[in-house]
């Protein structure tokens, strides 16, 4: 796999970082995800504007590079021959001596690479996944795409633990978001999410998905919901980069509906795909 580093296209071997990178040392460093279907980019715009704020709600300098970004994007997809998957970006603040000051001279370290992956036609994609629920002890800045990426982590590994795919979090008695992608219930055709705030990840996908809904003249309630709604709900779904709408059947052991995609969700799913692909550059 060829990946990109600070201005050079590498064999992935070859791409090296400092030990002294603030990313490694303090997981100070944002990144995105911008999924590929049919060798194209889908919500380019979308996930560039909101690094731009990742890196100003940060004080983070651009890196060099970063107004050739759609090209780099465009050429690792290229050179690694990427029908569906995804570019993974990556900006820390850079290398400097350990310190919780932020340096005042370091570069920012810009990395990009690609993973092949299937998106479209998937099982879980096909039958839904399943969530727990677990409790939302992540920091108050969850707008901002940062690498602490710890407790997502511990919380996808409870859900494996506990049979299912992925955790719900929950804080102050309502549902937030999912460990990496929006959480979204159905009531009687009512589409319900939970409004942004710093509470939540301002997802690319929810942005696009709730435009599109609106304009089929689905009804939308941007609203805090609580589990017990979720376990009851007619259907259930999260949105990501990466998993678009993908059904959710299964809410912390309660089934949801028959226990099969629901009609709605499944409508979202194409129309998010059919719209977002028309867009792709
Ligand atoms: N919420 C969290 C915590 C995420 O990590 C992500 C994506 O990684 C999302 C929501 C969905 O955002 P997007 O649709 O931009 O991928």
């Amino acid at each position: 796999r060829i990946v990109y580093l600070n201005g050079d296209y590498l064999p992935e071997e070859e791409a090296k970082v400092s030990v002294f990178d603030r990313g490694f040392l303090m997981a100070d460093g944002v990144y995105e995800v911008t999924s590929v279907l049919d060798g194209k980019l889908l919500e380019f715009e979308g996930h560039l504007k909101r690094l731009e704020r990742s890196l100003s709600e940060l004080d983070m300098d651009k890196p060099e590079g970063f107004d050739d970004l759609l090209e780099i994007h465009r050429e690792l997809v290229k050179r690694n021959d990427v029908e569906q998957g995804g570019v993974y970006l990556q900006i820390t603040r850079g290398a400097a001596d350990r310190d919780f000051v932020y340096p005042k001279d370091a570069k920012p370290t810009l990395v990009l690479f690609t993973q092949s992956k299937p998106l479209l036609d998937t099982p879980a994609a096909a039958n839904g996944i399943s969530v727990i629920f677990a409790d939302d002890i992540r920091w108050g800045r969850r707008d901002i795409k940062t690498v602490q990426l710890l407790y997502p982590s511990m919380c996808k590994m409870m859900a494996k633990a506990a049979g299912a795919d992925d955790a719900w979090l929950v804080e102050d008695g309502f549902v937030t978001e999912g460990s990496s992608n929006n959480a979204y219930i159905v009531k009687g055709n009512k589409i319900i999410t939970r409004g942004l705030s710093n509470d939540i990840l301002h997802g690319i996908t929810r942005a696009s998905l709730l435009k599109y809904a609106s304009e089929a003249q689905m009804e939308i309630e941007e609203r805090n919901f609580t589990p017990d709604e979720a376990r009851d709900a007619d259907e259930a779904f999260i949105s990501s980069a990466s998993t678009f709408v993908m059904p959710v059947v299964k809410v912390d052991g309660s089934v949801i509906g028959d226990g099969t995609p629901g009609a709605v969700s499944k409508r979202l799913r194409e129309i998010y795909v059919d719209e977002s692909r028309k867009r792709a550059i």
